[in-house]
């Protein structure tokens, strides 16, 4: 028997072999992994990674790929995407409760929806549920870590327990789950009843702040570098005369130096020299260590 009919019994999973990750990824790169898997349940979800974990298969949950490069040699072993295939959400007076797979800006807008406040400036981050949780995610000031109450985590022993904000151990652009390992299958955010126009005004004005200064028409991973303590990586990229700086076909914006951009045709490669040339020149310019925010994942 091959590995595919070893996955394909596993559970009753969904599967794509060979499936090429710059499918999976907005920075629209990356090679092929062995396997990719779409759980339709919590259930699904939860057997298939106990399985996978039991047969000693190396496997990633990803969410929209968002913050993610993969190598252009793809990925040995199995990917489990947790978005649209698990994303239904519910409400309950000023409770949010949304699947791991559940995009943040969906549950922000259908919030908005019901005159729910809380979520307005972290609503543009384009990533699920699950991976925002586990990034921390943040912008304006805001972070996930200010609406969350508890999630629902897989952990790599099999059991499932519930992390309330305490035992997720939020800080800048990592949680309890991004370091000791565990899958996030649901996710609870307390919000507070507010004036609807206002919770509106604020979105659309955010909504239009991230237009103005972002390239959010071109492939991207959003910032491709953490913030450095005491300085900003897009103005340091700028000042050290990297604005369009190109390699291949990946390349600095040129209207926001702090974002690497795939022009259409980059490789991972390519994205990968880049990073490496900014993280040189600004180092040798300016003494600052620039450190990825965007996870590099090894083929293997
Ligand atoms: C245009 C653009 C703008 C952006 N703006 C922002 C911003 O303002 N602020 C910000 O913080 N980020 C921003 N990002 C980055 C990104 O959207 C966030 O980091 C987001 O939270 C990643 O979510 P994801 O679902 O895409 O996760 P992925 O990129 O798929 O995964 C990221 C990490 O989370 C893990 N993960 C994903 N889902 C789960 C799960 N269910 N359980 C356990 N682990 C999981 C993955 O294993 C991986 O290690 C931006 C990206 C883009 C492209």
């Amino acid at each position: 028997m091959d590995l595919h009919h070893v996955l394909t019994l596993l559970t009753p999973t969904s599967w794509l072999f060979d499936e090429p990750l710059a499918r999976h990824t907005t920075f629209k790169t990356g090679g092929p992994a062995d396997a990719l898997a779409l759980p339709a349940s919590e259930y699904e979800a939860v057997a298939l990674i106990n399985a996978l974990q039991k047969s000693g298969i190396r496997h990633m949950v990803i969410g929209r790929g968002s913050n993610l490069l993969f190598t252009d040699a793809g990925y040995r072993g199995v990917i489990v995407k947790i978005l649209d295939n698990m994303s239904d959400i519910s409400f309950a007076d000023d409770v949010i409760t949304a699947e791991a797979g559940c995009s943040l800006s969906a549950a922000a807008h259908l919030s908005m929806k019901r005159g729910l406040s809380g979520m307005e400036l972290i609503s543009g981050i384009p990533g699920s549920v699950g991976g925002a949780v586990y990034m921390n995610a943040g912008a304006y000031g805001s972070e996930v870590k200010d609406v969350f109450l508890d999630a629902k985590v897989l952990l790599t022993d099999g059991s499932v327990v519930t992390y309330d904000n305490e035992a997720m151990k939020f800080c800048y652009r990592k949680s309890a789950v991004s370091d000791r390992g565990g899958v996030i299958l649901s996710v609870r955010f307390k919000l507070f009843f507010g004036r609807s126009e206002n919770i509106i005004q604020l979105m659309t004005e955010y909504t239009r702040r991230r237009k103005e200064k972002q390239p959010l028409d071109k492939a991207s991973a959003g910032s491709t570098f953490k913030r450095p303590e005491g300085f900003f990586a897009g103005k340091l990229i700028e000042d050290a005369g990297l604005k369009g700086y190109s390699i291949g076909g990946a390349q600095v914006s040129e209207k926001h130096c702090g974002f690497v951009i795939n022009k259409g045709d980059a490789t991972s490669t390519d994205i990968l020299r880049l990073i490496e040339h900014i993280q040189n020149t600004v180092l040798k310019q300016f003494g600052v260590m620039l450190e990825p925010e965007v996870k590099l994942i090894a083929g293997s």
